[in-house]
């Protein structure tokens, strides 16, 4: 399924911490065949991995965690943005309002006409359901059984075989009997006719709903799309329902009907029971696509922890090429703070390459940070001033030897003759768009 492909895409991008070695491209590709294979068509798949390549490549390094989780974190940000950004609320005005449900047989319709009215109902509102599937006796039964379990009016005519009437006559029996929701359950086909298009038009025409809804079953992927693109030009629908989230179900169609017709998802099923209905939150939904909430967290927590009035002040300080040791000592601690800690050091610009050949880890900061807590401020921003006598003082200080004093301040240049190289490019953005 679609998160398994995408963990796989990850997988790419694992032990390689630094940024600068990342092959974002691949990535990218590997995410959108994922994303092709779980049913998103291809153009919104194409626009989707276009965006996060671009919010990737653009991200601000100095406050990210890995590459892999700064990845998952805009391919989350950005499935959710795909998919509406927030949850949107059914539109319950008029007295009565009417609920107009529609979508093929099978998706559903009666069923969650049952929920939503059990939904409605918890919150007060004296709800009728209407039977309006004409064509089979047992719809009817179905939709009286429902009403009877969640203990709501249904209002039907066995004998009737015309469903604008029988709306109509619902209409005027809900006035009288002081209902105030009407929740009107069509008839469906097993694929889009003419004869179905044409009797859901003239009730939306006759009945004026405040809420048209169209239920779609998730689980027949690209089909799911293409009917929600003819009852939308048919209908102009205000929301969408997908059902039987519960089953092996393909999230990816979900994702396209959202770009393809323009309409919020407003809820979700994922089961039999009247109990089973959900409000849909794209946000909820992008986590349960990718399967990652955990690493999104995460990468949340981590981003807290660096502080970045911080990194923002020192990001000021490469591009003006004043990156001085008390800056490399405060990121340091920074870094120290999030662990992981070759991968973090890596997507400082241009350290990336200075501790390609650095073990590293807590211990072995240790002499560096002394070696810098041994010098002077002053020293600290001009390393051009360590002649021999004071290496000396700084290595007797720090209880290390010249060899390592020299072997930092070796690296420290080349990491700053890198940020240099990289200003003169443009920054670290245009270093990293370079790289594929
Ligand atoms: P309609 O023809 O559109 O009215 O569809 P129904 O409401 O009769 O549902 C068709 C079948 O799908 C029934 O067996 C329902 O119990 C089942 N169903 C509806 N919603 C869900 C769901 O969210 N999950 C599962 N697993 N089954 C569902
Ligand atoms: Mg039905």
């Amino acid at each position: 399924n679609l998160s398994v492909k995408l963990d796989k895409a990850f997988k790419n991008l694992k032990g390689q911490g630094r940024i600068t070695e990342i092959n974002v491209a691949t990535t990218v590709k590997e995410i959108r065949r994922a994303l092709i294979d779980a049913d998103v068509n291809f153009k919104v798949a194409k626009d989707l991995t276009d965006t996060i390549k671009e919010k990737a490549l653009g991200q601000d390094v100095l406050i990210a965690v890995s590459p892999g989780q700064l990845l998952t974190k805009i391919v989350s940000e950005e499935l959710t943005n795909l998919m509406g950004g927030k949850s949107e609320d059914i539109n319950l005005k008029g007295d009565p309002n009417v609920i107009l449900i529609s979508g093929l047989q099978g998706s559903g319709k009666t069923t969650f006409s049952g929920k939503l009215a059990r939904h409605l109902k918890a919150q007060n509102r004296n709800v009728l359901l209407v039977a309006c599937d004409i064509y089979r006796p047992a719809a009817i039964d179905q939709l009286k059984v429902l009403g009877e379990q969640i203990e709501v009016d249904v209002y039907a005519e066995p004998e009737n075989k015309d469903a604008l009437k029988i709306a109509k006559n619902a209409l005027k029996y809900a006035k009288e009997n002081n209902k105030k929701t009407i929740i009107v359950d069509t008839a469906g086909r097993l694929a889009v006719d003419e004869q179905m298009m044409n009797e859901i038009e003239r009730l939306k025409k006759e009945l004026n709903p405040a809420e048209t809804l169209f239920v779609v079953d998730s689980m027949t992927g690209q089909d799911a799309v293409n009917t929600a693109k003819t009852f939308n030009d048919r209908l102009n629908f205000d929301g969408v329902v997908l059902t039987k989230l519960d089953g092996d179900t393909r999230g990816g169609a979900a994702l396209t009907i959202r770009k393809v017709v323009d309409k919020p998802i407003k809820f979700i099923s994922a089961g039999e029971k009247m109990d089973a209905l959900d409000i849909f939150h794209p946000d909820r939904m992008a986590n349960r696509i990718l399967g990652m909430g955990d690493v999104v967290s995460l990468v949340e927590k981590a981003q807290n922890t660096f502080d970045e009035e911080e990194a923002k002040r020192i990001q000021k300080k490469i591009r003006k090429n004043q990156f001085g040791f008390d800056d490399f000592l405060s990121q340091l601690e920074q870094i120290k703070k999030m662990g992981n800690l070759k991968d973090l050091m890596g997507m400082i610009p241009g350290v990336g390459k200075a501790i390609k050949d650095i073990d590293i880890d807590d211990d072995s900061l240790k002499p560096i940070e002394a070696i810098i807590k041994s010098m002077t401020l002053k020293e600290r921003e001009e390393p051009e001033l360590l002649n021999g006598s004071r290496k000396q003082r700084i290595a007797n200080g720090s209880g290390t030897s010249i060899q390592e004093v020299n072997q930092l301040l070796k690296q420290f240049e080349q990491m700053r003759k890198m940020m240099k190289t990289m200003n003169k490019m443009g920054g670290a953005k245009r270093a990293l768009s370079g790289m594929n």
